[in-house]
């Protein structure tokens, strides 16, 4: 893989962010760590990153045909973008079709039960807390947002799974769930940034109800089902097979 030489600006579990010559853009370089429960659970899966990477390229290229704006400028092969470098706001935010995960753990309902009209959440990123969930009034008092600026979050959430939901469905996948992240950009506009792909959405496929995310990983899949598991989802997202070469696990 290329070694771009920008200066790292961050590095987190998934992704390492790097200056580019312009000050309004940073480069993204995924990579091919997976981790789980608040990073305790860690492994290396070769290919991951090439994967991730293009699926979260055509979603947010996608989204932004549509009509959501998205921090994406360019995907750049074998696993990285050049984004819009955006403020971002430390919120995840969730959007719920299907009950799964957090949400039969904090709510009398049965995994599985579809939710009319999809929940949005929104969690504060804070590991040592836990990611703690956030309501409208949490955004002011903490400084995150304005009333304004949660109101078009959540739209911008809903838009987006709308469109992914459409696109996904049409491949033969079902949009569990999803989580985004969003920041500022110039003006002070909100755009979709982060990454979407196996690790932020639930999805299961159509007919049979098949696990094809980073839940295959998180209930203890071993490494060669988990990359079979990305390997389906990428063939099914993107109509071919990722330019991963042969036997990537380990
Ligand atoms: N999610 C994520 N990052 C997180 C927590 C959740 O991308 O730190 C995604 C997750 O993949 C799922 C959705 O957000 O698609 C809802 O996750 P949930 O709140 O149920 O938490 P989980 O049970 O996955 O920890």
């Amino acid at each position: 893989m290329p070694n771009p030489s920008g200066k790292v600006l961050s590095e987190g579990k998934t992704k390492i962010v790097r200056e580019t010559e312009r000050s309004d853009v940073v480069l993204l370089e995924f990579k091919d760590s997976i981790t789980a429960l608040d990073g305790e659970k860690k492994d290396i899966l070769r290919g991951k990153a090439v994967i991730n990477s293009h699926i979260s390229a055509y979603l947010l290229e996608l989204l932004e045909k549509n009509g959501v704006p998205t921090h994406i400028i360019e995907f750049i092969e074998p696993n990285m973008m050049r984004v819009k470098k955006l403020n971002m706001i430390p919120v995840e935010v969730v959007c719920r079709n299907i009950a799964a995960g957090h949400f039969v753990k904090n709510f009398p309902v049965a995994e599985g039960t579809p939710l009319n009209p999809p929940v949005v959440e929104f969690y504060l990123k804070d590991d040592a807390r836990h990611d703690p969930m956030l309501n409208e009034d949490h955004f002011l008092v903490l400084g995150l947002a304005s009333r304004e600026e949660v109101k078009k979050i959540k739209g911008l959430t809903l838009k987006t799974n709308k469109v992914l939901s459409k696109d996904l469905k049409a491949k033969g996948l079902i949009l569990v769930d999803f989580k985004i992240e969003v920041g500022r950009g110039t003006g002070g506009k909100i755009y979709v940034g982060d990454e979407i792909n196996a690790d932020s959405m639930r999805l299961r496929e159509v007919g049979t109800n098949r696990i094809l995310d980073k839940d295959v990983y998180r209930k203890g899949g071993s490494m060669e089902e988990v990359l079979n598991t990305y390997v389906q989802l990428y063939e099914k997202i993107l109509g071919k097979k990722p330019p991963i070469g042969g036997t990537q696990s380990g």
